[in-house]
Order: structure tokens, then sequence, then C-alpha cells
């Protein structure tokens, strides 16, 4: 029994399903249900909230996401050596957890909550392998605001970083940070040591909250993309020429041009560019030139 529900540890669970951890699939267990409580917890109050988690594993997160009030979680995990130890949570929380075997990389996560039911929430510890790409999936998409309320998500410590990071004090800041800074409010919660999971990872992880904003800054996304591809692509480059070449919507872009309507001096890089500016150059890239 433990600490939080009369289920049994974590550690029993996994070596009665002989759950030994891939690392191919990016497994790193969380066996301490106070720290799964307290990532569950920072998901904020989850009374009347659907959940999604990515990648349950053997059920940390999962049973303390339930215990901790939300109306119903539904998991997706691409590993069919969990589903059993899943099952056992599922009958422990009768109606309230769905579990769902496949690849969050192809599954629309948008379909799966009922949007009338309450709002819905991405709570994981996700896979370091595909965590990157999954947020971006999330964010990157054509209607905004999404279908969640916010994101509570654990990275390793140097990817939250990038998340978070702003222009000019660090080295992290990327595609990345101008992609989660446009469209959310993005910071880190609290930092968790490698010795914390099993096995332990080589670096410290971080668990970083975003929430969408409501009406992020107007311009094309996928003009934006394109401007911060090309900007962060020759980082240490002038914008006015890590920007030649550009093309936006099967039409060239004349660099000088572009960054004078966005008001931004050609010898600047990337890196000192905040995210209105990009939003400007996104704005000036896709619209006529006249
Ligand atoms: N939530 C568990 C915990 O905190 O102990 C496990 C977290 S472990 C870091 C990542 C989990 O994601 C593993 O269970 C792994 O099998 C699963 N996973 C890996 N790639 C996946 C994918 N593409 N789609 C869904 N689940 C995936």
């Amino acid at each position: 029994m433990s600490a939080i529900d009369d289920l049994p540890p974590l550690r029993d669970v996994v070596e009665r399903f002989d759950l030994a951890a891939k690392k191919s699939l990016g497994q790193n267990f969380l066996y301490d249900l106070n720290l799964t409580g307290k990532i569950a917890r920072a998901a904020g109050p989850l009374e009347g909230v659907t959940v999604i988690e990515i990648g349950p594993g053997p059920g940390g997160l999962t049973r303390a996401l339930l215990a901790n009030g939300a109306a119903r979680v539904i998991a997706v995990e691409r590993d069919p050596r969990c589903l059993p130890a899943l099952a056992e949570i599922a009958a422990h929380y009768p109606g309230r957890l769905e579990v769902i075997e496949g690849d969050a990389l192809e599954t629309d996560l948008s379909k799966l909550a009922d949007p009338h039911v309450g709002p819905a929430r991405i709570v994981a510890n996700l896979p370091y392998n595909v965590g990157t790409a999954l947020l971006t999936q999330w964010l990157d998409t054509e209607i905004w605001p999404p279908w969640f309320d916010r994101l509570t998500l654990m990275f390793q410590r140097e990817v939250a970083e990038r998340i978070v990071a702003t222009p000019g004090e660090r080295v992290d800041y990327g595609r990345l940070g101008v992609l989660c800074g446009w469209r959310t409010k993005a910071r880190i919660l609290f930092d968790v040591p490698p010795s914390a999971f099993t096995p332990p990872p080589k670096v410290t992880s971080s668990v970083v909250e975003l929430v969408p904003r409501q009406m992020p800054e107007n311009c094309d996304r996928r003009a934006l993309f394109l401007v911060t591809q090309a900007a962060f692509g020759q980082r240490r480059k002038m914008l006015r020429q890590s920007l030649k070449g550009l093309s936006v919507g099967g039409r060239a872009v004349d660099a000088n041009a572009l960054l004078e309507r966005a008001g931004i001096e050609g010898t600047k890089r990337a890196e000192e560019i905040d995210i209105s500016g990009f939003v400007r150059l996104a704005r000036a890239a896709s619209e006529p030139a006249g």
C-alpha cells in the first residue's frame, strides 16, 4: 500500500510486470509518489479537469493525478508492456482512467478530450527523445487558443531553459523559445534531480508550465516558422545575411526591404531580436511588398 492510494508501491509493480526500463522509449520512471504528487499539484486544481497524460509507464504520475482529483485521465502509452499495470489503476478508479496504446506523435490529442466536460490539460513526464517534437506539435497549430488550458511537462533542464529563454541574456534562445513565448506564458516551476528516476538520467530535469495566451501578437505562424528557421539557422550571422534567400508562400523575400519594414537593423543577429521583432518580421514577410 502507498501513501496516496491503496495500490502497491511502484517498485513492486515494475517488478511484478517485468517493466525493465527501455532507453529507446525514453523510459526513466518515477517511483516516489510524493514527487509525482508534487507534479500533479503543480498542474493546478484538477477537479472537473480532463488530463491527457503522455507516457504513463507504470503509472506513478497517473496515480497522483487521479488521487489529486482529476475527473478523467486519458493516458497515451506506446509500450504495451505497461498496459496490465495501468489496467490495475483503471480498476481502482472506475470510469476515470482511459489508456490508449499508441504513439503520441501520431495521435491527435485534441480529439480525445470532450470540450463540454470541462477544461483539458496535458501533464506528463515526457520521454526525452520526443519531448520537443511533441511540444512543438501541440503549439504549432492552425487553431488558437488551443483545446488545452495548460501544459505541465517535465523536460531535461537544458530543454526547459530553451523553452523559457529570452533574447540577449542566453545562448539557448532560439526557435523553440520564440514559438513558446509567442503563444504561451512559460516558466520553470522546479528541478528534479537524476536520482529521483529509475534508471537515473545523466542530467537534471525541470517541470515547466506553459499557459496559452488568449491573444498572441497577430502574425502568420508559417511565416514566423520560416523567418525564425532562416534567422536561427545561421545564428552567428547578421540578419541581412541570414534572411537572404528567404521565401514565404512561394514568394522570394528581399531581406533588406523586409528588415526595413519590420523596423529592425540588418546588422542585428537572431539572438538579439525579441518575440515582437520576429512577429513584425513574419507580418512583413507575409504581406505583399508595396
Ligand atoms: N510517466 C512515467 C513516470 O513518470 O514514471 C513514465 C515517464 S518515462 C520518462 C516516458 C514514458 O513515455 C514511458 O512510459 C515510455 O514508454 C513512453 N513513451 C515513449 N515514447 C512515446 C510515444 N511516442 N508516445 C507515447 N508514449 C511514449
